[in-house]
């Protein structure tokens, strides 16, 4: 099978191509992807909606942005050499430092060659005489593919809010998921930063320091942890070289993807005292680590209520302030179950004379002004307005492509009540589209690279499968969707995710449905699971004969 090679279309101009598979994106999932399809001989086209490849590391260059899974980890293990090659220089990686890597991947594969850049998928339809994908672009292009894979990222479509007077503010806006390329420089500015999750506080320190004065619009506060970010030691490189292979299966068999010290007991279980220590190791550790610090901090109130408590005792001790302190302090739902944040320095910004919180909760942003922001106590003059606001999580970036399967039903219809899939990977009536990273898998609650790799990694082999096989179609069976659905639900219900208004719940959304989307059964009985079903002859499926493949 020859290699398409990519070219940027004029717009207006179909291509009439057909190619083997179709990959929508160019971040961590579609360059590896590519990579793999490229190895087993099909043809394949990525349309790719940025100038370069990076998905969220390409969008995502707002001030402080940095990987809050750490570096070493968060990278791909499928070559050895590029392991050992690639050298990443901090414990947490920045942006810059991961794009440069995924250009580096891209430049080391030749993957550049395959992609069509500034393009965006706006439509996939599934031709059922033809058993095919007709895909679209913006740019005009109509190519048809034997597979579609969406590699479209599940924090991509950025959310900006529907609140009262946006188009009129004369200041300037930024989404920190959309961050000009130039970089900004608020220097002399009187700067509001809307939300408080995960961008917001790892950007809000950055401004900071470059802003006159700096207003914090928080609705719910947040939980979160220091990163202790630092150089990388020659001691953890070289412990980590030698111990690699050991690492990365520790990894790909673990509950999230990364490796943690695993706990063995409730947190109810121990001492106060004991309790306390376990705590105070993993703050001074760093990241994560402290959510693993017992068993049972995800699934029972009493053992999350320590957690939550010291986090916020923690929040006492930084904040000098003691109603602004309060205000940070998160009390609506447990520890965890909103993405908890990964920070430097965050709460010790509250400290500084030029920062100040405004309390939405006391004060509810009522317009946006041609002259800043008003909430129900007063009215704010910013010069720049940055939305930390989020995503439309999971479903955003497929529900903006018009995806058909069967019968022209569209995905968006058919995931009205929430996503449905059969192992987050394919979606009943939708043959032969894959989803990677899907809603229903482990996704956004693990090391998205373990992830990323596991899904490309099964969907590669099925491909070869179908292939060695002479298949034309994989479709998933209504019965496995619904039952994967039920068990995901289940999973989901046994633990606190559901008592949160998260993204994981599609509550920042107005009108999505609220079902928790990922798979919170660990990666490694996922994987297991996905690999069974594999052996099975991809039980759960449907496998149809009678392709051509040239
Ligand atoms: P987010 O976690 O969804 O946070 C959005 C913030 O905006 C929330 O504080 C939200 O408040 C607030 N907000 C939304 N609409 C609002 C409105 N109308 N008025 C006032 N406030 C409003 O988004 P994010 O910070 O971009 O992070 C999303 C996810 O991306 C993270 O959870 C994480 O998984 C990932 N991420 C990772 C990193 C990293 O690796 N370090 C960095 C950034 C992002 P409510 O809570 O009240 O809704």
């Amino acid at each position: 099978m020859s290699e398409v090679r990519a070219r940027t279309l004029p717009s207006g101009v179909s291509d009439p191509g057909a190619v083997d598979a179709v990959i929508v994106g160019a971040g961590f999932a579609g360059l590896y992807m590519l990579h793999r399809l490229r190895g087993l001989g099909f043809s394949t086209r990525v349309y790719e909606a940025g100038s370069g490849v990076g998905g969220t590391w390409f969008w995502n260059r707002y001030p402080g942005a940095r990987c809050d899974v750490e570096s070493l980890e968060y990278s791909y293990s499928f070559s050895d050499e590029l392991q050992s090659d690639w050298k990443w220089t901090e414990r947490y990686a920045s942006q810059p430092e991961i794009l440069s890597y995924l250009n580096h991947v891209a430049e080391r594969f030749d993957l550049h060659r395959s992609i069509q850049f500034e393009t965006r998928v706006t439509a996939a339809t599934f031709d059922e005489a033809a058993n095919r994908w007709i895909i679209r672009t913006d740019r005009g292009d109509r190519v048809s593919a034997r597979f579609c894979i969406m590699a479209t990222g599940c924090l991509s479509a950025a959310k900006i809010p529907e609140l009262e007077g946006i188009e009129t503010f004369k200041g300037k806006r930024y989404h920190t998921g959309h961050w000009p390329h130039e970089g900004v420089d608020f220097t002399g500015q009187t700067v509001g930063v809307i939300g408080t999750g995960s961008s917001a506080i790892q950007s809000i320190p950055e401004i900071a320091r470059q802003a006159k004065q700096l207003f914090v619009f928080q609705r719910t506060p947040n939980f979160s942890v220091p990163a202790h970010n630092a150089p990388l030691s020659a001691d953890v490189i070289q412990d980590w070289n030698a111990n690699l292979a050991s690492y990365r299966n520790m990894e790909r068999t673990s509950a999230f993807g990364f490796m943690h010290e695993p706990s063995t007991k409730g947190a109810l279980e121990v001492a106060p005292e004991e309790r306390q220590r376990e705590y105070e190791t993993r703050w001074q550790r760093g990241g994560f680590h402290l959510i693993g610090a017992f068993t049972d901090i995800l699934v029972s109130k009493d053992a999350n209520d320590t957690a939550a408590a010291f986090v916020r005792s923690k929040i006492r001790g930084i904040v000098r302030d003691p109603a602004v302190a309060e205000a940070l302090m998160p009390t609506s739902y447990p520890i965890g179950t909103k993405r908890l944040c990964v920070d430097t320095h965050y709460f010790a910004t509250f400290n500084r004379s030029n920062v100040t919180l405004v309390d939405l909760q006391a004060s509810p942003i009522e317009a946006v002004t041609t002259a800043g922001v008003r909430t129900s106590a007063a009215e704010y003059s910013l010069d720049s307005i940055v939305f930390a606001t989020g995503f439309d999580a999971m479903t955003g970036a497929l529900s903006n492509i018009d995806i058909r399967g069967r019968a022209g039903v569209a995905l968006k219809q058919k995931w009205y009540e929430g996503p449905r899939t059969y192992l987050g990977i394919m979606v009943a009536g939708f043959p032969n589209l894959f989803t990677i990273t899907g809603p229903g898998s482990p996704s956004v609650l693990s090391n998205m690279v373990v992830s990323i790799e596991q899904h490309v990694d099964w969907i590669a082999d099925c491909l070869a499968h179908l292939r060695e096989h002479r298949l034309a179609l994989i479709e998933a069976t209504l019965d496995a969707e619904n039952a994967w659905v039920t068990h995901v639900n289940d999973v989901g219900h046994q633990t606190l995710f559901p008592l949160a208004n998260s993204w994981y719940m599609g509550a920042n959304i107005p009108g999505k449905p609220r079902v928790f989307m990922p798979y919170i059964g660990g990666v490694g009985p996922y994987r297991q699971k996905c690999d069974e079903v594999a052996a099975k002859g991809y039980e759960g499926f449907i496998l149809s004969q009678a392709a051509t493949y040239a």
